[in-house]
């Protein structure tokens, strides 16, 4: 738990999500502002800032694993998984997360 983390928070109870499964590991829950009929966010229970930031493999696992997990319990059919490292990538909570999206048609690249 990192107190200033507002993923950590959510985790912690401190902050109400719309929780949509969870792991042993794995949290996921809507986004606030979604970008698609379904807009889940996927994060480990261990904070860890970004993708380029762990040298974990084994949490790596568990939350690409737990996002599979969600989106086949969701029954999303197609989905992109996301995960913006870095500032200019568009990560904006530094809290490592995958956002899943589905139930729209997407399109490549994005912007
Ligand atoms: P990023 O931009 O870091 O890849 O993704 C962060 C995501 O968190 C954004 O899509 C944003 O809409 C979402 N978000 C920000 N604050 C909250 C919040 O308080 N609750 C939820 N559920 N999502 C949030
Ligand atoms: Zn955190």
């Amino acid at each position: 738990m990192t107190a200033d983390c507002l993923f950590c928070n959510i985790l912690a109870g401190n902050i109400p999500c719309q929780k949509l499964g969870e792991t042993k590991t794995v949290l996921a829950f809507s986004d606030i502002n979604p970008q698609a009929p379904t807009h889940a966010l996927v994060i480990h229970k261990t904070h860890t800032a970004s993708l380029s930031e762990t040298n974990e493999n084994q949490l790596l696992g568990e939350l690409l694993g737990g996002a599979r997990d969600v989106a086949q319990q969701l029954e999303l059919g197609d989905y992109r998984l996301v995960i913006n490292n870095g500032a200019a990538a568009g990560q904006s909570v530094f809290h490592l997360h995958a956002h899943i999206l589905a139930g729209r048609p997407l399109k490549w690249p994005p912007g």
